[in-house]
């Protein structure tokens, strides 16, 4: 088991619940618009939100936000040190830096005294491009060089005091990515943060993260993640949970089954389906909706979703619950009545 780290409110590592984290678009030393986009990212299950730290600004910027929105905040910063200390003054509940651009080991020895004394951990790690040089001649570019790069940092917080600390070995390859991870898993018990790097727009990004941080996740691997999107934060937020939940890791989700329907549907099913999942991708509760395309398969097939609906041979649908039909709606009435039945049981 990985060792227990708190950050802010939460504990990342030592069994607890994976937490999903995101990465800001804004600058922090915007306030408004940072509250908000944090506020809006906690909505859809967000549990730590990261700002890059690009000037002192930014850096006395944590404690406000911090308050008003109620997340963990992690303080980026890279090559400026002093900005890594002015953060942790700052009330940053978590640094994120990179031992080799700050400006040598004294600069390391000074932001390592700085969070011993906040108490509060720090993300070192390496990813394709920071790759030590040492490691990049000796080995390649490979899982070897990343995993040890890794455990370079993590040795030099280690040697001025640093105890909670959480490494990543992040790479836009995902096999590399994977196996990078599990170099890491044999060698430390430091809760690991998952991603794949640079993964691209939504559609690809997601099915690269999902394999990359699902493998990982279902050798139980991973204790914490961002799936890095070229999209909107809320996006990156919602695919964390549909991962996690896919891998029952997750429990506090609505998950929307939906068939993919064939000669038998009468109906425009897969388009409902799409605005069911618009609907409740957001809300944090366990709660299983079903959409199928017919009601001579689709009730049986989802026996187990909590409210579902499936269409007709005359292209009206029936609602069921637990797999037994309880309604018979005209298509034309069921957005009205069906979403009714949502809200009756999520909100
Ligand atoms: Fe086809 Fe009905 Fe099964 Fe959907 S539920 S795939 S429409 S048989």
């Amino acid at each position: 088991m990985t060792k227990k780290v708190k950050i802010g409110n939460i504990y990342i590592g030592g069994g607890e619940k994976i937490a999903i984290q995101s990465m800001s678009v804004h600058k922090i030393s915007d306030h408004k618009k940072s509250i908000e986009e944090c506020l809006r990212v906690k909505d859809a299950g967000c549990d730590i939100m990261r700002f890059s730290v690009c000037d002192e600004k930014d850096a006395s910027s944590f404690a406000i936000v911090k308050k008003e929105s109620g997340l963990p905040l992690v303080a980026d910063i890279h090559f400026d040190y002093k900005l890594a200390l002015k953060s942790i003054d700052g009330g940053a509940d978590k640094i994120r830096i990179n031992p080799g651009n700050i400006g040598g080991e004294n600069n390391v020895k000074e932001v390592a005294l700085a969070l011993r004394n906040a108490k509060i951990p720090v993300r070192v790690g390496s990813n394709t491009g920071s790759i030590d040089k040492e490691f990049l001649n000796k080995y390649g570019k490979n899982e070897i060089s990343l995993g040890e790069s890794a455990l370079k940092n993590v040795a030099l917080l280690e040697k001025y005091g640093v105890e909670d600390i959480v490494i990543s070995v992040k790479a836009s390859s995902v096999p590399l990515m994977i196996k990078a991870y599990e170099y890491l898993a044999k060698r430390t018990n430091y809760p690991l943060h998952l991603g794949v790097t640079e993964a691209g727009t939504e559609y690809s990004g997601i099915i690269k993260n999902s394999i990359g941080i699902g493998a990982l996740l279902s050798r139980g691997i991973g204790d914490t993640l961002r799936v890095s999107l070229s999209a909107d934060v809320e996006r990156e937020v919602i695919a964390a949970k549909t991962i996690l939940s896919a891998l029952e890791l997750k429990d506090d989700c609505v998950s929307v089954v939906a068939c993919p329907t064939c000669g038998r549907c009468q109906w425009d099913c897969m388009n409902f389906a799409k605005k069911v999942t618009e609907k409740v991708e957001k809300i944090n509760k366990n709660f299983k909706i079903a959409v199928m395309g017919c009601a001579v398969n689709g009730p049986g097939e989802a026996s187990d979703a909590d409210l579902g609906v499936a269409g007709t041979g005359d292209g009206d649908c029936v609602i069921f619950v637990k797999g037994k039909i309880v309604k018979k709606v005209k298509r034309e009435e069921l957005d009205e009545i069906f979403f009714g039945e949502i809200d009756k049981c999520l909100l």
